[in-house]
């Protein structure tokens, strides 16, 4: 009885084609690699990414809260930052709008 080896595998990794959602380039990715970006556009968003976290310059959004009046900095815009909470309030009034139904 002859036994018919499978085709080995895993020696060549299958390359899948991908499209860069970027520019549009193709690019070959293999099964385990989960880029969206040619490899040019995710070097050059790591090479921006890299630089933000390097500058340390966040933006920083001044706030008076509303509730109690403290001038505080947020690390995102509000939506309305004539209306916003400083983070102490914020959580309470988070709380109180979630009813607490304990029976
Ligand atoms: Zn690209
Ligand atoms: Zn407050």
């Amino acid at each position: 009885m002859r036994v018919v080896k499978p085709a080995p595998r895993g020696e060549v990794p299958t390359l899948r084609e991908k499209t860069c959602s970027t520019c549009g380039a193709g690019f070959t990715l293999t099964p385990d690699q989960k880029f969206f970006l040619c490899p040019e556009c995710y070097a050059q968003e790591y090479r921006r990414n890299a630089k933000a976290r390097s500058s340390g310059t966040q933006v920083l959004t001044h706030i008076t809260c509303v509730a109690c009046g403290t001038s505080e900095y947020l690390s995102f815009v509000p939506q309305d930052a004539s209306q916003a909470l400083c983070k102490a309030c914020f959580g309470r009034q988070r709380r109180e709008q979630k009813p607490d139904r304990r029976h």
